[in-house]
């Protein structure tokens, strides 16, 4: 059995979950299955060592890319960074608006996290519409940070969020 067998294997769907209409994809079942953990973590790590050659530091979103990217930038021996929902952080922070299907929302990062023309890998479980991971390339940006790319566990391929991220590259391990 291949690693992204194991990964496909331990993924669920909840239909009409958070409301009617969606199909819920949850990753717990990874998270609690050893070997399929270290399958997604083996494999982000084969990625980034194939496709880049310096990276500084892995950033995380708020929350279940919190899962995945401590461990991820603990074997890729780099640090780990937080982009969190607003209100969360301490000290000086940086902020960007971003637009959910009813609303805004605002991602934070603390302002010293990341130096400028520091390499970074943006890392979460899911890709939908890309909304999410956009807002945290836009803050990227603002401290001056380089995106190399982003990384995720499950890709929803009709919600395009691979178009919305581009020039930015989005190396998913699952496809629905
Ligand atoms: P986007 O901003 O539309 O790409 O939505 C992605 C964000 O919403 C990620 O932070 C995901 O954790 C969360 N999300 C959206 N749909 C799902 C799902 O089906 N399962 C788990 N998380 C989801």
């Amino acid at each position: 059995e291949s690693k992204l067998q194991q990964v496909h294997k331990h993924i669920r769907a909840f239909p009409d979950f958070p409301k009617k209409g969606i199909m819920f994809r949850d990753i717990c079942p990874i998270l609690k299955d050893p070997a399929a953990l270290t399958a997604v973590i083996d494999l982000f790590e084969d990625h980034v060592r194939k496709n880049h050659l310096q990276v500084d530091l892995i950033v995380g979103l708020d929350a279940r890319g919190f899962l995945f990217g401590p461990l991820l930038a603990q074997r890729l021996d780099v640090g780990f960074v937080l982009v969190r929902k607003k209100g969360k952080l301490p000290g000086n922070t940086v902020t960007v608006e971003y637009d959910l299907e009813y609303g805004k929302a605002e991602a934070e990062i603390q302002e010293d996290a990341v130096a400028p023309g520091q390499t970074i890998l943006l890392i979460d479980d899911l890709l939908a519409t890309g909304g999410t991971l956009y807002a945290a390339c836009e803050l990227m940006k603002k401290q001056q940070a380089e995106v190399l790319g982003c990384m995720v566990v499950i890709e929803l391929k009709e919600l395009n969020g691979r178009d919305k991220l581009k020039p930015h590259n989005v190396f998913s391990l699952v496809q629905y």
